[in-house]
């Protein structure tokens, strides 16, 4: 079992591999080239890829005489992987759900209180040194207590937002899925992402990338908003369509964003760095020493039941 792990990782997780597997570890931080995917599908029995790695259908039939049989994918979403044409070509997928939600949650909590307390805004004041003290009107935010908050995706993630919503703030819940939820505290389904957006002080985005989810913010929806109101995005920057966002903020259609992933990323538009109603935040959603320990955990429970020919724990 020829397992090649595509980034470093914590030392508990590169411990476990080394011990269990034949294992190569990737040094290098960045997004996989074509020629290591490809390279990766023809010499690997497993690859943990993660998060910019392309693993398209154009890829994955490039290799036809693929030796790879899972792709153990480091992260709960998994939009850069063509799951059909792996399981096509006989290769299977699978995630780290659960274990990234409480982090990804408090993220999304941080990035509405920072938003609406103006922190980021305050804390460069701060820093800057030209901050001349405590006064009645300074640096008035949007108080966050007893609002309302409308969620996109009331699954794993966005039911924890709501629950730290409802229980941390007394906030109203709305949300918007496919189908009912019942998370164990109150929530209102919206029919649509609009009707939804005109009725909320925060608006989060938490439904999974891809291509039914893409420009699913546009400017309707950014319209729709009202003035006072905060976008919250922490699931995948194309959900949201970043030119319309940043054209709502430049022209004060909405009061905030707080963003920890992007349409391009790691490209952050000079404009949306420009602008100080927006809270820019580098993908920190799982950033923490322990849950990305867990998270390697549980895709190498997945290599490891693959190598004892037991069912996959997480399969997608
Ligand atoms: P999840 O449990 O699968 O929840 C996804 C929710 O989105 C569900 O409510 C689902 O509704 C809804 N949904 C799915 N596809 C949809 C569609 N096409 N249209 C409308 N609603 C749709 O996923 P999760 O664990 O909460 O994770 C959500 C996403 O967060 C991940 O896919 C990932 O991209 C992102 N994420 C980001 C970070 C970060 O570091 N910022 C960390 C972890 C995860 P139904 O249940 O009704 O189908």
């Amino acid at each position: 079992m020829k397992l090649w792990i595509t980034r470093p990782m914590t030392a508990a997780v590169e411990a476990r591999a080394r011990a269990e597997f034949d294992v190569h570890i990737r040094p290098d931080t960045g997004v996989l080239s074509r020629a290591e995917m490809e390279r990766a599908l023809r010499d690997y029995d497993v690859v943990m890829p993660t998060l910019g790695d392309l693993f398209s259908a154009e890829v994955i039939a490039s290799v036809p005489d693929t030796r790879c049989r899972l792709l153990a994918n480091f992260g709960v979403g998994y939009n850069h992987i063509d799951v059909s044409a792996a399981r096509a070509a006989g290769i299977a997928v699978t995630n780290t759900p659960g274990a990234v939600t409480d982090a990804t949650a408090d993220i999304a909590m941080t990035l509405i209180l920072m938003s609406a307390r103006r922190a980021g805004e305050g804390e460069r004041l701060v820093r800057s040194g030209s901050w001349r003290g405590w006064h009645p009107t300074q640096m008035l935010g949007l108080h966050v207590t007893g609002k309302t908050v409308g969620i996109i995706g009331l699954g794993r993630i966005g039911a924890a937002i709501g629950r730290r919503c409802h229980f941390g703030f007394g906030m109203k819940v709305l949300y918007t899925a496919r189908s009912d939820k019942d998370p164990g505290y109150p929530v209102s389904r919206c029919d649509s992402v609009e009707e939804m957006a005109a009725q909320v002080d925060f608006l989060v985005v938490a439904v999974p990338g891809g291509a039914e989810t893409r420009h699913l913010v546009d400017e309707g929806v950014l319209a729709a908003m009202q003035p006072h109101a905060h976008l919250i995005n922490i699931a995948r920057g194309e959900i949201v369509k970043e030119s319309a966002l940043i054209a709502a903020l430049q022209d004060n259609q909405i009061a905030g964003a707080g963003l920890d992933v992007y349409e391009f990323e790691p490209k952050v538009p000079e404009a949306l760095r420009g602008l100080d109603s927006v809270t820019l935040l580098p993908h920190l959603g799982t950033a923490t020493e322990e849950v990305r320990t867990n998270m390697g955990h549980m895709a190498l429970d997945n290599v490891a039941a693959l190598a004892a020919g037991k069912p996959l724990p997480n399969p997608v």
